[in-house]
């Protein structure tokens, strides 16, 4: 008797044990949940041009407008982060996005964007372009959406008035542009021109870091207002 009485202990501390672990390691799970929330919103970021495509060229510095892109949708993407967004990028390096054998390039090019937004499913995308015009007075950034997708314009209204609000010379309203990047989808889709490079002063401006940070955190601020966070 006395056998089976210790035996009935040792299974009891046993299953008390057993237990307890199972609650701890549920703990656990629930409070690493509940600390590092899923992101709720997938954003798309488009720099654009890349490879043997510059795209716009600063004048006076011969910066190149895929490098400015490349630049601002990395800075772009780190604050959207911080936010916890689902951030994905079109063009990571200054590689272009075409195929090697591709005899139509800027083809290609498209084509890859539009599967990669495709693919992301997002909730926004946001295209980052720079600017070059004929005449040197021109500048300040301006936002586009693609006609009658009316929830690009709510979101192209939102960071139009935030740079505005922040940014010098930036424009007040946002335009109907017409862009592949824009038109080949039905999401929330915007294409900013940050400013010209063919303004002297803005192609400074645009290359420097603290600059660069201003103008993405109005970017974030357009989209945040957007979500209603
Ligand atoms: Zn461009």
């Amino acid at each position: 008797m006395k056998f089976f009485a210790v035996r009935k202990r040792t299974l009891c501390v046993i299953l008390i044990c057993i237990i307890l672990i199972c609650s701890l390691v549920g703990v656990y799970y629930t409070v690493k949940a509940t600390s590092t929330p899923k992101p709720k919103y997938t954003i798309v970021i488009d720099a654009g041009h890349g490879g043997r495509d510059g795209g716009a060229v600063g004048k006076t510095t011969g910066v190149t407008e895929s490098l400015l892109n490349l630049q601002f949708a990395l800075k772009l993407k780190e604050l959207c982060e911080n936010y916890n967004f689902n951030v994905v990028l079109t063009r990571k390096d200054m590689n272009g996005l075409y195929s090697a054998f591709a005899t139509n390039k800027k083809k290609s090019e498209m084509q890859k964007r539009q599967e990669i937004i495709e693919s992301s499913n997002p909730d926004v995308v946001i295209s980052l372009h720079m600017n070059s015009f004929p005449v040197s007075s021109s500048r300040g950034a301006q936002v586009f959406y693609a006609e009658g997708n009316e929830s690009g314009k709510v979101l192209g209204e939102s960071v139009q008035k935030a740079l505005h609000n922040e940014i010098d010379y930036a424009k007040s309203v946002a335009k109907v542009g017409d862009f592949y990047v824009l038109n080949c989808t039905e999401k929330a889709g915007i294409l900013v021109e940050c400013g010209f490079l063919s303004n002297a002063e803005e192609e400074v401006l645009l290359q420097q870091e603290d600059y660069q940070e201003k103008f993405c955190y109005a970017i974030l601020y357009g989209i945040l207002t957007y979500f209603s966070m």
